[in-house]
């Protein structure tokens, strides 16, 4: 007779979330590192192409943007004091430098991290990632609080 045990400090429960990110990072999926996570550029699939794990639990958001401009911001606005400090750039090398490095630092970045994302909530069993309802329907009529 074999035991499950289903509860962990951290929630993950036997899900390596270090391995799931990282399969995130890779656009994998984060159950088998197989399948493709995303079928277009920021859409992920609904369920693992290999292992058929239900994917369209993620609830990712603006986590994403939210990590791509802390990461972009700290190496440009790095880069532009540095350059600042260190050299002498005229304005129009400044303006042709940073600007478009921001624009392709961010669409590079989005993807991964956003699959890092989904691979943390799938690794947390959030939203739905458990194999439960993330959010049960309310019972019609019912209300969640009495009034006064
Ligand atoms: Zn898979």
């Amino acid at each position: 007779m074999s035991v499950q045990v289903h509860s962990s400090i951290d929630g993950t429960a036997g899900r390596d979330w270090r391995m799931a990110i990282g399969r995130g990072l890779m656009g994998r999926c984060p159950h088998c590192g197989e399948g493709r996570l995303f079928r277009a550029f920021l859409k992920p699939v609904d369920s693992c192409e290999a292992c058929g794990e239900a994917l369209h639990h993620q609830r990712a958001d603006d986590l994403p943007p939210y990590i791509v401009i802390t990461i972009v911001g700290h190496i440009i606005v790095g880069g532009l004091l540095m350059a600042e400090k260190y050299a002498e750039w005229p304005m129009w090398l400044h303006m042709s430098v940073w600007l478009p490095l921001t624009v392709v630092l961010s669409l590079l970045l989005m993807q991964p991290v956003k699959g890092g994302v989904i691979g943390l909530q799938w690794a947390m069993r959030m939203h739905g990632f458990s194999g439960e309802p993330a959010r049960p329907e309310r019972q019609p009529g019912a209300s969640v609080a009495p009034r006064p």
